[in-house]
């Protein structure tokens, strides 16, 4: 039989091994961290349980598609319900939105709120449902560097030139062109984060995000976001893949040719593999594990995404205005986005994104209490004075929460973990603590993330957040089908 090794245990690289196992490799998966998932993964602060990542699940066919692939009942590994809410916003003046994720309710609130028609909603999400039936599968679903593909670029390219796609406009432009009021504008500017990106330059096109949340919906895995990996690497165990932990690969070997992989160097041994997937951020991949190769410096330049500052706090307190997922504004969005993006530093006056995963699943926090994921865009980490920037952000977010909750909450905070850039960078080997990679902060930026193979050197593929087709939990686990479609 043939064999792979797996670098990373990402949730791409939990994919790619699932996927690599059935099509006949005996797959080997090499994690430098004591436990599986990156990025998506989970930890235990006193008694209350925090998801360390993700927060948002959206599209979770893409998981139940590995248990199906593998002839398994996905309802036997992986537990999850719809949830209707999609979010509460609140502003400082006072304005609070309870949105749903369905278009209709989610309109006729809009209109009760804010004066705004129904109809200019529905517009908009109708929209993004056109963008992602346009360009969806094109883009996400396979890639765009295969010379099979090639009829699919030029059809792509075509695409790009027609209208009702937002392609030449920023996506604030296309909101302020479609929604006009500034609140929902704000609104709907915020999806670029869903990516990391400004939505003052990333293109519209990134209209299509609502469409996940809206026409499909949000969901929830009722064990936690982290069960996405537990059961993933279950289901990966159960086929026979092997996960060896606490193991960093150091680098990847190619044949004398420079055109075939051979294996890995791992604490000083050499392994062999037929194929390689790469899970680890592709920069690194290049800069760590194939420094005799030339790497692709115009791909590797892109500018990165944006990371977060992320407290973790155990609150001894219920707030019932409060959802799963909330988001407090900021008065000034374009300048906090300048400050991220331009000024690589913290807006005084930051969006505030508060996740708590007790309102469904109770015992992740004790009784009376909620477990709170505060998190705060920040920029890529270049060197900032980042303890003097979170002690700062930690005010500024805890001013801004009692003012709009009009409560004292540092005397309810009864656990604090921290995550910061650095951290990010640290715990999973992302450049510069990047959340989802390279940006989106050009029209261009599609077609210049790294593709899931190399050309020229047999065996090599790429998967995660940092390459084709992006990230975030749904693009991750395409990454892995492309990759290994190739396999
Ligand atoms: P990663 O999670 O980056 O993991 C890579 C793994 O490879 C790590 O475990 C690392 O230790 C290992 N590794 C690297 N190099 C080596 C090596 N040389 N040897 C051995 N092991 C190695 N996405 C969403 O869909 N919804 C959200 O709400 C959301 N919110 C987020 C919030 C935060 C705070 C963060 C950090 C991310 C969020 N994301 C969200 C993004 C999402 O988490 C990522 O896009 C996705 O999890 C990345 O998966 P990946 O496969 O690229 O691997």
């Amino acid at each position: 039989t043939k064999n792979a090794i797996v670098i990373g245990s990402g949730i791409a690289g939990i994919a790619s091994a699932i996927r690599l196992q059935l099509k006949g490799y005996a797959v080997t998966v090499f994690e430098k961290n004591s436990y599986p998932g990156g990025k998506l993964s989970a930890f235990k602060s006193g008694e209350y349980r925090f998801d360390a990542g993700p927060s948002l699940f959206t599209m979770p066919h893409f998981v139940d598609e590995l248990f199906e692939l593998a002839g398994k009942n996905p309802r036997d590994y992986f537990q999850y319900i719809k949830h209707d809410k999609s979010c509460h916003y609140f502003w400082d003046d006072g304005t609070k939105l309870e949105a749903d994720s369905d278009v209709k309710k989610l309109s006729k609130k809009i209109n009760e709120i804010f004066q705004v028609s129904p109809s200019i909603i529905e517009k908009k999400l109708k929209k993004a449902a056109h963008i992602n039936s346009v360009i969806g599968d094109l883009f996400l679903e396979q890639s765009l560097h295969q010379v099979k593909n090639f009829l699919n670029l030029k059809t792509v390219k075509a695409i790009l030139k027609m209208g009702g796609l937002d392609i030449h406009k920023s996506l604030h432009q296309a909101n302020q062109d479609d929604v006009k009021h500034p609140k929902l504008v704000q609104l709907f500017d915020r999806y670029a984060t869903y990516n990391g990106s400004n939505p003052y330059k990333t293109p519209g096109i990134m209209g299509i995000i609502p469409h996940y949340e809206h026409n499909i919906g949000t969901f929830f895995p009722t064990e936690g976001m982290n069960s996405i990996t537990t059961s993933l690497v279950k289901l990966a165990k159960d086929l026979g893949v092997d996960f060896i932990y606490n193991k960093q690969v150091d680098e990847i070997v190619l044949d004398e040719s420079q055109k075939q992989v051979k294996g890995i160097i791992i604490e000083g041994n050499f392994l062999q593999a037929n194929l390689i997937v790469s899970n680890m951020d592709v920069y690194f991949t290049y800069k760590r594990l194939l420094p005799k190769i030339k790497s692709p410096q115009r791909t590797l330049s892109q500018e990165r995404s944006s990371s977060a500052i992320i407290f973790y706090w155990g609150i001894k307190n219920e707030f019932p205005e409060l959802d799963l997922h909330n988001i407090f504004f900021s008065k000034n969005y374009k300048e906090e986005f300048e400050t991220i993006f331009d000024n690589k530093s913290m807006h005084s006056d930051p969006t505030v994104y508060i996740n708590i995963s007790s309102k469904i699943a109770k015992s992740d926090a004790p009784k009376n209490s909620e477990n709170w994921f505060v998190m705060v865009n920040a920029p890529a980490n270049e060197g900032q004075d980042w303890d003097t920037l979170i002690n700062e952000t930690r005010k500024n977010i805890i001013s801004k929460i009692n003012y709009v909750l009009k409560t004292n909450i540092e005397d309810l905070i009864e656990t604090e973990e921290i995550l910061d850039p650095r951290s990010i960078e640290g715990k999973t080997l992302s450049y510069q603590g990047s959340l989802y990679g390279t940006s989106s902060n050009s029209k261009f930026a599609a077609f210049l993330r790294h593709p899931n193979f190399k050309k020229n050197i047999k065996g090599l593929h790429f998967v995660g957040g940092s390459v084709h087709p992006g990230g975030g939990i749904p693009l991750c686990l395409l990454s892995a089908k492309i990759a290994t479609s190739y396999a």
